[in-house]
């Protein structure tokens, strides 16, 4: 790790989500592959959420968990990682909003950092109104705070997308 990288450790949320080709192996393996990530340490993971899916209905319902690194890696190449999992897992692209995907993976906070370029917003602008998200992240730190939106044990009591159950595990 670079002194730069070193200097700047936040606490980086990634979301995880999946509704196709058995969603839990599909996360097991994202999960697998972010670990190994160059300066992605101390994973820490949330509970399993299975929510019914956003927009179009006559797809499967999806499964969702959100997991913690330690990380100083600059926003734009997460991203770039991110992408490269999710098209090697074989995710592939989609005109249709919200449409099915064997994974997906989002930067939902990353410390106290605000961020806002072309291709990338941090904190994950909806965030907070996705109880697949705002779960996941208190299982993990339950007084989290997403910058700029609020306490995520806040948010959960108002947020739009609540159609949610937790997986209790065997
Ligand atoms: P998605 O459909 O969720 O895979 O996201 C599509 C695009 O959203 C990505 O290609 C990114 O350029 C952009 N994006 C903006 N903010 C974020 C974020 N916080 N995490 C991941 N992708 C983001």
């Amino acid at each position: 790790m670079t002194e730069e990288i070193k200097e700047n450790i936040k606490d980086l949320y990634i979301g995880v989500g999946s509704n196709l080709n058995e969603p839990f192996v599909q996360i097991e393996r994202a999960i697998e592959a972010l670990s190994h990530l160059d300066n992605f340490d101390s994973m820490k993971i949330s509970n399993f959420y299975e929510s019914a899916p956003m927009g179009p209905q006559n797809q499967n319902n999806y499964i969702n968990i959100v997991a913690m690194f330690k990380s100083g890696e600059s926003p734009e190449v997460i991203l770039s990682s991110l992408k490269d999992i999710e098209s090697s897992m074989g995710r592939v692209k989609s005109s249709t909003r919200w449409s099915e995907r064997i994974i997906d993976l989002d930067i939902i906070v990353y410390g106290d950092l605000t961020y806002e370029s072309d291709i990338l917003t941090i904190p994950h602008s909806n965030a907070y109104q996705r109880a697949f998200v705002l779960l996941p992240l208190i299982d993990i730190t339950p007084d989290i705070n997403i910058p700029n939106q609020g306490f995520a044990k806040d948010l959960i009591n108002n947020c739009l997308y609540n159609d949610i159950k937790k997986i209790e595990k065997k």
